[in-house]
């Protein structure tokens, strides 16, 4: 029961190393019209060292740009990188234009695909400057005439970017895509009740998902360096930042939370796991049982009959991982389980599982906090003292 898989029977092909795939009940769908340049080396890359993907002199160029997330990239910019690597040909350059620091290597980049790398550390997701943005992506524009450009349509910075661009160039763009492949791209309409395709346009906001990042190729993973020519406009008036206004995580529509503590039947102290809620400013969810009980009130319930999350950390205290409940946390990228029981369902889909005490554990996390609290004279930071989870955040 636990292991079975649930598939959304309206989802789209997914663009992996081998084609477009639907995987539906168990047998693999392969999209009839599909030809990848990529395909070709598929079979056999698993076993050996991965070959790079160009192997003639470049000819053309398809750019990646997004915004990067606490110097990485997140896991939506890299399947948008893993598209455009899939699609380029042998002669084909993918070249990825980084908002903000990039901290990584860029060799380790050549493994997610890309060719050559620039960083524009002088941009930062956390400010709005989208002039100065918006100028710096033409510029790149400019100097590499890509066929394409590709950004991950999200809230945070590219979608706004990609329209953005496609305005200001009147060039072609297709938003929220969820199937693509080499001449065509796809989306839903009319509130998910008509499928639309089109020709691969030159701008092509991926929709999160859509892509299978495991790559069987490295790219060149170079770093450039290029500069913006030209006076940043933002800071001349045109648009001013007015920062990013803090509120309390538990305001936060639990959809919308990046970090969430969530609390089941092994959870007796309530008040104790709120305050560290509060204390790590992370939302609360609840399984459905601590709802029913009436510890939490229904709008907190992660699951099928609750809300689907999309958290980087999910902390999971006493919830065994019921199959409606792990359907509601399906997209959060670590999980953290807190469970008496090492073989509770939870554990498989859990990054790190603490086999301990929820009480204990919360505690002990809450103690750790104010010690912290104390050390550094504020509220804040406790994700870098030494509380049990803090591996799996690495
Ligand atoms: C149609 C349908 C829809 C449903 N929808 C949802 C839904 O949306 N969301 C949802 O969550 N559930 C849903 N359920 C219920 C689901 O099947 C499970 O019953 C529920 O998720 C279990 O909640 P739980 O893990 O908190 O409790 P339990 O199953 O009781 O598990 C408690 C866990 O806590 C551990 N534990 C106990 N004491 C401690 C302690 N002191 N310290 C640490 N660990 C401890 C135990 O080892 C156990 O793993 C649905 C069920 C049905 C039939």
């Amino acid at each position: 029961m636990n292991t079975l898989k649930r598939i959304d029977p309206r989802r789209p092909f997914i663009i992996t190393a081998d084609g477009l795939r639907r995987i539906t009940l168990g047998a693999t769908g392969v999209a009839g019209s599909a030809d990848f340049a990529a395909a070709g080396s598929a079979g056999h890359h698993r076993e050996q060292a991965k070959p790079r993907r160009t192997s003639a002199t470049p000819q053309r160029v398809l750019l990646v740009a997004a915004h990067a997330d606490r110097g990485a990239l997140d896991d939506h910019a890299r399947q948008t990188l893993a598209a455009a690597a899939l699609i380029a040909d042998t002669t084909t350059e993918v070249v990825l234009l980084v908002f903000g620091e990039f901290t990584g290597e860029a060799a380790a980049l050549g493994m997610l695909g890309v060719d050559k790398l620039i960083e524009l550390p002088m941009f930062d997701r956390r400010k709005f400057a989208p002039i100065d943005e918006l100028n710096a992506l033409a510029a790149c524009v400019a100097a590499y005439a890509p066929v394409h450009i590709f950004l991950p349509d999200n809230a945070t910075g590219d979608g706004d970017l990609g329209r953005r661009y496609a305005a200001a160039a009147n060039a072609s763009v297709a938003t929220h895509v969820v199937e693509i492949d080499a001449t065509h791209v796809a989306a839903y309409v009319r509130a998910n009740t008509a499928f639309a395709a089109r020709s691969l346009p030159e701008v092509v906001l991926l929709a999160p998902n859509a892509v299978d990042p495991k790559l069987p190729f490295v790219g060149a993973g170079e770093r450039v360096v290029w500069r913006v020519d030209g006076e940043p406009v933002s800071s001349k008036g045109a648009v001013r930042d007015l920062g990013i206004e803090e509120i309390d995580a538990a305001q936060l529509a639990l959809e919308e939370a990046d970090f969430i503590v969530s609390a089941g039947n092994g959870v007796s102290d309530v008040p104790a796991f709120e305050r560290l809620a509060s204390t790590l400013g992370a939302a609360i969810g609840a399984s459905r049982v601590a709802v029913d009980d009436g510890k939490f009130t229904r709008d907190k319930q992660i699951g099928a009959t609750g809300k689907t999350v999309e958290a980087s950390v999910y902390i999971a205290f006493g919830i065994s991982g019921a199959v409606q409940h792990l359907q509601g946390i399906k997209d959060c990228r670590h999980v953290i389980a807190v469970n008496l029981d090492a073989s509770a369902p939870i554990a498989k889909r859990a990054n790190l599982t603490v086999i301990a005490d929820a009480q204990e554990t919360i505690a002990a996390l809450n103690e750790a906090a104010s010690a912290a609290r104390t050390a550094r004279g504020t509220g804040a930071a406790l994700l870098n003292s030494t509380a049990p989870a803090e591996g799996a955040l690495a």
